[in-house]
């Protein structure tokens, strides 16, 4: 049985109860190094066999999976932040779908999250955007022609960018050209709820300048959008005059 764990985004005690349980009764744990804390390895039980997959190939971890089964082992594969969000493990489930490996997937407090605790922002202010998109910037990786930061920028949504601090000059002026305002409030979240979490405010147009005078080359989210900003209107689930199926408001 292979249990993929969202470690959560940086403080190791953001994984969630199920994930830490899950880990603590692991045999084998291969978690991925360049971004997980390691100070979640001390939940790990003694003599659990760890592998760091920052230096392994998909066929690595698979071997090592496999060898886990055939001696009838539990392995937990830890990814950062949660698994779903540019985590690589569709291509593990299907790996594992064909070798008739069962395995499950427990979620985890993904950086956008915590990005937004450092901020103490709200993503989805009424008035001001209902919608999150996450998103990142065509580098080696590329990006679908249709979902380019210029058409995504037409919305003004909240933007979320993943693993494209190092692109930063080139976003912005994408970011600008697609449609939102220079001085749209922008923000770069550097190792979010990690003890040495930095929060840098900004606008869309010093986006690229605040993340080079602070040297952010990577774990870093740059964050787009008017909800980092100081107009919003009040939600309606809590205005007085508002009918709900739970409260009954004074309009009604
Ligand atoms: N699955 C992860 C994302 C993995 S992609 C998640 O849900 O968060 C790796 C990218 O995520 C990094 O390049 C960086 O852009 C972002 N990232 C991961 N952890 C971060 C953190 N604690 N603070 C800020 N950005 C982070």
């Amino acid at each position: 049985m292979v249990h993929f764990v969202g470690a959560g985004s940086g403080a190791a005690d953001l994984i969630t109860v199920r994930g830490a349980k899950l880990l603590g009764e692991a045999d084998v744990v291969i978690y991925a190094g360049s971004l997980v804390n390691p100070e979640l390895l001390e939940y790990v039980r003694e003599g659990c066999e760890v592998h760091n997959s920052a230096e392994m190939t998909l066929e690595q971890v698979l071997d090592v999976v496999k060898a886990a089964e055939a001696a009838g082992k539990t392995t937990v594969r830890l990814h950062t932040g949660d698994s779903s969000i540019y985590g690589a493990v569709r291509e593990q489930f299907d790996q594992l779908e064909k070798l008739g490996v069962a395995y499950d997937v427990c979620p985890g407090v993904s950086s956008f999250c915590g990005a937004a605790a450092a901020l103490r922002a709200e993503y989805t202010l009424p008035d001001v955007s209902q919608t999150v998109i996450i998103t990142r910037a065509a580098g080696r990786t590329p990006v679908p022609e249709r979902e380019s930061i210029r058409s995504l920028a037409a919305h003004q949504a909240t933007m979320v960018l993943f693993l494209s601090t190092s692109l930063a000059k080139k976003l912005q002026e994408d970011l600008l050209a697609g449609g939102y305002a220079p001085d749209t409030p922008a923000a770069v979240v550097y190792k979010a709820t990690w003890p040495e979490e930095k929060a840098f405010r900004c606008t869309v147009e010093t986006l690229a300048q605040t993340v080079e005078e602070n040297g952010l080359t990577k774990t870093a989210l740059l964050i787009v959008g008017g909800c980092l900003g100081e107009e919003y209107l009040r939600s309606k689930l809590y205005d007085p005059e508002f009918t709900t199926e739970f409260r009954k408001g004074s309009e009604a």
